[in-house]
């Protein structure tokens, strides 16, 4: 049956580098909705100089701009068996335009939706966002506090240089967080009450998460 799967956690919680990592262990696409935002604003496209305000302040996109990108992704051939969706939805009403948007791809078929919330002492998480860095060329995300690359400011996987987001500054990542607590925490009871959100430690290592993970995807 085909795996609907979404991450809910605070800002840095870890969701980026384990959802890669399921990604491949399923063989499911990897859906981050921050990266196709970045994407846009890269490509200098409208939906992307619209986008950039709004991620430079650590608010939300507007709802109908991030839905349409997702809808368009989520019906792509490579969904068929199942996804990863990064960073989607955030609010209340992004959860019930993808109960629509599901509704609508996968029609008579039948789907198994999980919702899987990082859970994380949320003290470690400012000083984790101004260490990462990441490799603009494969996606590859470092932290010079316990991931760092073993030369310096280069990309261990491509030798590329790396780069930190724009969005990664102490006082913008403050904002990301009010923005998290405000419309994208309720969606924990959202989900709990829908009967299909698994909870797992966030705290600890890589392997550590990722062994939580697997039993949560198991299950
Ligand atoms: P992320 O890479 O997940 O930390 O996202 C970076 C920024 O992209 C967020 O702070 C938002 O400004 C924007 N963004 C990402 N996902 C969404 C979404 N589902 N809805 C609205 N804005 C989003």
């Amino acid at each position: 049956m085909k795996k609907e799967l979404i991450f809910l956690g605070p800002p840095a919680c870890g969701k980026g580098t384990q959802t890669s990592k399921l990604s491949e262990y399923l063989n499911f696409p990897h859906i981050d909705t921050g990266s196709l935002l970045r994407a846009e604003i890269k490509n200098g496209t409208e939906n992307g100089k619209i986008a950039k305000g709004f991620i430079d302040k650590g608010e939300l996109v507007p709802v109908e701009l991030v839905a349409k990108i997702i809808e368009d992704r989520l019906s792509q051939n490579d969904c068929k068996n199942g996804y990863i969706l990064d960073g989607y939805p955030r609010s209340v009403e992004q959860a019930d335009k993808l109960t629509v948007m599901n509704k609508n791809i996968d029609g008579s078929e039948k789907a198994e939706f999980r919702a899987i919330y990082f859970e994380i002492d949320t003290n470690i998480l400012v000083e984790r966002i101004v260490n990462r860095r990441s490799c603009p060329k494969c996606g590859e995300i470092y932290n010079l506090a316990f991931k760092a690359p073993k030369k310096d400011g280069i990309c261990d996987k491509c030798g590329t240089e790396l780069t930190q987001r724009k969005d990664d500054t102490r006082e913008v990542a403050q904002s990301r967080f009010d923005t998290y607590n405000n419309e994208t925490a309720p969606l924990i009871e959202y989900y709990k009450n829908k009967g299909v959100l698994k909870s797992i430690d966030a705290n600890g290592s890589i392997d550590e998460v990722w062994e939580r993970l697997l039993k949560a995807v198991n299950d």
